[in-house]
C-alpha cells in the first residue's frame, strides 16, 4: 500500500534543510539545527501541520547527525544520501571508493550493516549484518562481518611460499567508555527517527514504481538510540570504537593456488557485544611473463636455433621460478620441431602436504635464421646445404599456370575479407552436414 512517502525517498539536500551554506563550519550547522528544530518540532503546531511538521523534523535532524560528523559529512558530499538510506541509485552502489570509505570511516560499527543495503557492498554482511547487530543488543552475541580482501601473488611467492607482514588498522572497542560509546552517567537517547527500532522503511523510486526496503536508520547508525553531542564518550566520540594500528602477519605456504583463502582469526573490526569476525585473504595469482600454471603443473615456451634443433645442443633453457636455470642435454641427430613439447616430471609446482610436485611442459619455438639479420650464406654454401638435408617429396602432378606474385608477407587477419558476405553462403549448393554446419556459424 502506497502511503505518505517517508523522508529518505525523495532527495533532499541536507544543506538546504538546514538552510546553511556549504561551507558551513560546525557552530553554524548547530545553530541552524537549534533554529530549525524548534521552528519545526511537531508539538509547536497546530494538529492539521503536525506530519508535515514531524517529516521536516525528522530531516532536520538527520541532516544536522550527518553534516555535524565530519566523517558522514564527507560521505555526504562526496556520495549524496544513496550513501545513507540505501536507495543506491543504478550504478552508483558499485563505486568502486566506496566501500573502502565507509568501511574506513565507519569500520565494524553497528551502521556498517547499515550500508549494507547498497549494492556491492555484500562482502560486509548486507542485511544479514542488521541481525548481528541488533543481536549485540538483545544478549544474543553474533559475529562482527568478516572482512575479504584479494591478494595479489606473484607465481614466484607461490612457488616458494611467502610470509608477508603489514599493518592493519582496525577498530576496537573503546576503552573508555566500554564500547558504550557515552560518557560514564550519560544514557541514550531514543532515536525518534526510527523510533528506537534502529531501521526503517523507506520508498525506493525506480521510474515510476516505489518500492519498498528495510533500511538500518543513519541517524542512530542503525542502535535505535544515542547519545546527544555533549554526552558522547571524548575518545570514541560516540562510535563505541576506536581505530588501532597492529602488525598483522600471513603465511602463504609454498604450492598456493588460485582463490585459496588465508585467514587472521578475530581480526577483524571489534563491534561491541559481538565476536570479532575474521580477516580473510583470497589469492589472487598475477599474470607471469614465462610460466602458465594449470592446477600444479606449469608450461613455459624455449626458443632454440634451427641449427640447435638439427644437431643438439646441451645448455640452460628457462631459469625457473626459484632462480634455478634448466638445463636441457638435446642428443645431436635427434632433431627438435617447432611446437614439440618436453615434459619435464616433477618440476612443476610444489604440492601442498606433499612431497610431489607437478610436471613442466616446454613447448619448443625454433627459430628460424633470417637474411633481414644478416644470414647471407654463400652460394656454395647453400648448396651444400641442400645436399645434406632430405630431397623433396614427390613432385605434384598438375600444369603449372605462368609464375604467380606472392606476398611474402601475409597477414591471416586478412583471410576471409577479400569478399566478406559470401565467406560462408557460397557453399549452399552442396547440402552436406559440413556445408550445414558452415552456414549456421
Ligand atoms: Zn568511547
Ligand atoms: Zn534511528
Amino acid at each position: 500500500m502506497y502511503s505518505e512517502p517517508e523522508v529518505a525517498d525523495v532527495e533532499i539536500d541536507l544543506y538546504e534543510a538546514l538552510e546553511i551554506r556549504r561551507d558551513a563550519s560546525k557552530d553554524e550547522i548547530r545553530q541552524a539545527y537549534r533554529k530549525a528544530a524548534l521552528a519545526n518540532h511537531p508539538d509547536k503546531v497546530p494538529e492539521d501541520q503536525r506530519p508535515a511538521a514531524e517529516i521536516k523534523f525528522k530531516t532536520v535532524q538527520e541532516a544536522y547527525e550527518i553534516l555535524y560528523d565530519e566523517d558522514k559529512r564527507e560521505v555526504y558530499d562526496r556520495h549524496g544520501m544513496a550513501a545513507f538510506n540505501g536507495a543506491g541509485e543504478p550504478g552508483m552502489g558499485g563505486a568502486p571508493d566506496l566501500d573502502d570509505l565507509l568501511a574506513q570511516m565507519f569500520g565494524g560499527m553497528g551502521g556498517m550493516g547499515g550500508m549494507g543495503g547498497m549494492p556491492g557492498m555484500g562482502g560486509m554482511g548486507g542485511m544479514p549484518g542488521m541481525d548481528g547487530m541488533g543481536g549485540g543488543r538483545r544478549g544474543k552475541p553474533g559475529k562482527s562481518p568478516d572482512e575479504q580482501q584479494d591478494y595479489e601473488i606473484s607465481l614466484e611467492d607461490m612457488y616458494k611460499g611467502k610470509t608477508v607482514k603489514f599493518a592493519s588498522v582496525k577498530n576496537v572497542i573503546c576503552s573508555l567508555c566500554d564500547g558504550k560509546g557515552g560518557k560514564e552517567k550519560a544514557k541514550a537517547k531514543k532515536c525518534s527517527t526510527c523510533e528506537g527500532m534502529g531501521h526503517r522503511e523507506v520508498l525506493n523510486s525506480m521510474g515510476q514504481f516505489y518500492t519498498r526496503s528495510t533500511v538500518p536508520c543513519a541517524v542512530c547508525n542503525g542502535q535505535g538510540e544515542f547519545f546527544s553531542p555533549k554526552d558522547k564518550c571524548k575518545k570514541c566520540k560516540g562510535k563505541k570504537t576506536v581505530e588501532q594500528k597492529k602488525m598483522l602477519e600471513i603465511y602463504i605456504p609454498p604450492g598456493a593456488v588460485e582463490g585459496e583463502k588465508i585467514v587472521l582469526e578475530g581480526e577483524a573490526d571489534q563491534v561491541p557485544g559481538q565476536k570479532p569476525g575474521d580477516i580473510v585473504f583470497r589469492l589472487v595469482q598475477e599474470e607471469h611473463e614465462v610460466f602458465d600454471r594449470s592446477g600444479a603443473d606449469l608450461r613455459a615456451e624455449i626458443v632454440v636455433t634451427l641449427a640447435e634443433s638439427l644437431t643438439g645442443f646441451q645448455r640452460v633453457v628457462l631459469k625457473h621460478l626459484d632462480g634455478r636455470g634448466i638445463e636441457i642435454n638435446h642428443p645431436a641427430g635427434q632433431v627438435l620441431v617447432p611446437n614439440q613439447i618436453l615434459t619435464i616430471r616433477g618440476e612443476g609446482m610444489p604440492m601442498k602436504r606433499s612431497e610431489k610436485r607437478g610436471d613442466l611442459y616446454l613447448l619448443v619455438t625454433v627459430k628460424f635464421p633470417n637474411s633481414k639479420e644478416g644470414w647471407k650464406p654463400t652460394p656454395a654454401a647453400l648448396e651444400q646445404l641442400k645436399g645434406m638435408l632430405p630431397k623433396p617429396a614427390e613432385p605434384i602432378q598438375a600444369s603449372p599456370v605462368d609464375e604467380v606474385d606472392y606476398d611474402a608477407e601475409g597477414d591471416l587477419a586478412e583471410f576471409g575479407a577479400a569478399d566478406n558476405e559470401g565467406a560462408w553462403t557460397n557453399v549452399d549448393e552442396d547440402d552436406d552436414e559440413e556445408g550445414a554446419q558452415c552456414t549456421t556459424q
